[in-house]
């Protein structure tokens, strides 16, 4: 209601009129017109700050929200990630722009499950999105989430009945190092998806700059791989072996990989340099800790007569203390020596055979096992499997592929299995892709298998152990 008072003079006297009003339907009409507007409003100010097709924040809010972090960061590194999807266009002209409208959307979709929530992604521009990620412990963890954005999206799309198969190359810049406002930022993050996309997509390279590039031209990777311990840019991943008459998972290999700033790199990419330079010492170290506390962990979850296979490389495996090194981390992680077993190549056995019989021989004193490891790429010396104390003989896996539809490889692969259970010692096929492979290996008594088949090697998520058994 409203109500208006006036006074007037009536006939001489003084008297207050009051006037009252029904407003209801007014203030209905005002509060309807005041909320549309409200709402409009809301709706012009989000359409100017999000994409419409993927629903997330755009360009500006991203320029907007860097220039926050900047003022605020303090030095604090966070970084930016520019990521854009390889042959994009090929997918708009081979399966229809509204294929490639809800690969956007997926695509956005797999990325953000990856992210904190403090972390912000927008869609930069057709198929590019750029990811403000906020500060991780180190620069690897970094490195391990773009792995994993390129990893996640290299899996298959199923869209509307078509499976559709992508990859995504990043681009990472790193505040302050590698720019310290936002179009520098930007621009190096852009730039080093370009080199990623250069070399084939399907990975992320952190920016490098000129004189990075020439440093990296003139002492490799080893600048990098220097600091890589320090910097923690090291992940065991674990593959399992499975034991084929109880068909149970019996063993896992620790397989070392670098997150380096140069991208995911393989073992067989680094390790010979760090062989070369000495650093396999200090990185061999770490892969038995590491892989032993781990074994420690699951068993404690319950799986009980786990056993860790450690690769060891010559350098580490003849050096004066390795043995005791590697009891002092038994101790130090209270692991079982017969839960441990240390994968050494032909060509290492044969270097120096008789300091390599008393090593061998130390080690199988503690408990701890031994195993050869890619058998029949080298010597396949007999001489050796004889007079050295072995537990397991892995085959390598150019004997195992294919090999069903080869006759003399099955021949050969028979008779190392009799050879090595004639002498008391366990076999292990590598590489197993095929059923075909593993069924011939299963009728001829083959021990263990191991191979894509059963699974690839994996990192631990936190808490949870990479293997469903
Ligand atoms: P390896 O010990 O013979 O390890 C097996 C290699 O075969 C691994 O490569 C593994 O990823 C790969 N592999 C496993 N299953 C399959 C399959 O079904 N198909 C195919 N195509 N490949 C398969 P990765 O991880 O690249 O390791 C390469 C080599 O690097 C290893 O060969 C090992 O000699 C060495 N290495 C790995 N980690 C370490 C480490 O911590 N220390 C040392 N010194 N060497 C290591
Ligand atoms: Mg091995
Ligand atoms: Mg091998």
């Amino acid at each position: 209601m409203e109500v208006n008072t006036v006074e007037e003079e009536i006939n001489g006297r003084k008297v207050l009129i009051s006037i009252v009003r029904d407003i209801s339907k007014r203030k209905e009409i005002e509060m309807e017109y005041l909320s549309t507007k409200k709402e409009m409003a809301a709706k012009v100010s989000y359409l100017a700050t999000h994409d419409i097709l993927t629903e997330l924040p755009n360009k500006a809010v991203l320029t907007k929200k860097l220039k926050d972090k900047l003022k605020r960061s303090e030095n604090n590194p966070f970084a930016v990630f520019f990521i854009d999807i390889d042959r994009f266009k090929f997918i708009n002209d081979t399966y229809g722009h509204s294929i490639g409208d809800i690969l956007l959307i997926r695509v956005a979709e797999r990325i953000k499950r990856l992210l904190c929530k403090e972390d912000l992604l927008c869609r930069y521009g057709g198929d590019e999105f750029v990811i403000l990620v906020n500060g991780r412990e180190n620069s690897a963890e970094f490195y391990k989430i773009a792995s994993r954005i390129v990893n996640r999206c290299s899996r298959r799309f199923k869209i509307r009945g078509n499976e559709l198969y992508i990859s995504v190359s990043i681009g990472i810049a790193i505040y302050p190092d590698m720019g310290k406002n936002v179009d520098r930022l930007l621009k190096h993050a852009s730039m080093a998806m370009y080199s990623a996309k250069k070399k084939g997509g399907n990975k992320y390279q952190v920016y490098v700059s000129k004189e990075d590039t020439q440093y990296f031209k003139r002492y490799s990777l080893f600048g990098y791989l220097n600091k890589a311990l320090q910097k923690n840019e090291f992940l065991l991943y674990y593959q399992p072996q499975l034991e084929l008459v109880t068909g149970e998972i019996k063993g896992v290999e620790a397989l070392i990989r670098w997150f380096s700033p140069l991208g995911l790199i393989n073992p067989g990419d680094f390790i010979p340099l760090a062989e070369d330079t000495g650093l396999i010492i200090p990185v061999g170290k770490w892969v038995t800790n590491t892989a032993c506390k781990q074994n420690k962990k699951w068993q404690e979850l319950g799986w009980i007569d786990l056993r860790m296979s450690i690769n060891v490389s010559a350098k580490q495996f003849y050096q004066p203390c390795f043995v005791s090194t590697l009891e002092s981390t038994l101790d130090d992680t209270n692991l079982d020596p017969e839960s441990l077993s240390i994968e050494i190549t032909e060509s290492i056995a044969m270097e120096d055979f008789e300091s390599a019989s008393r090593i061998i021989r130390e080690l199988k004193n503690l408990g701890i096992s031994i195993a050869i490891d890619d058998f029949g790429t080298g010597y396949s010396s007999l001489n050796y499997l004889v007079n050295l104390d072995l537990d397991f003989l892995k085959i390598d896996r150019s004997l195992i592929k294919n090999l069903h539809t080869q006759g003399k490889k099955k021949n050969v692969v028979k008779g190392i299995i009799n050879v090595a259970h004639n002498l008391g010692i366990k076999v292990i096929a590598e590489g197993v892709e095929r059923q075909e492979e593993l069924d011939f290996l299963k009728d001829h008594q083959c021990d263990l298998v191991q191979g894509f088949l059963i699974g690839y090697p994996l990192p631990v998520r936190q808490g949870v152990n990479c293997f469903k058994y």
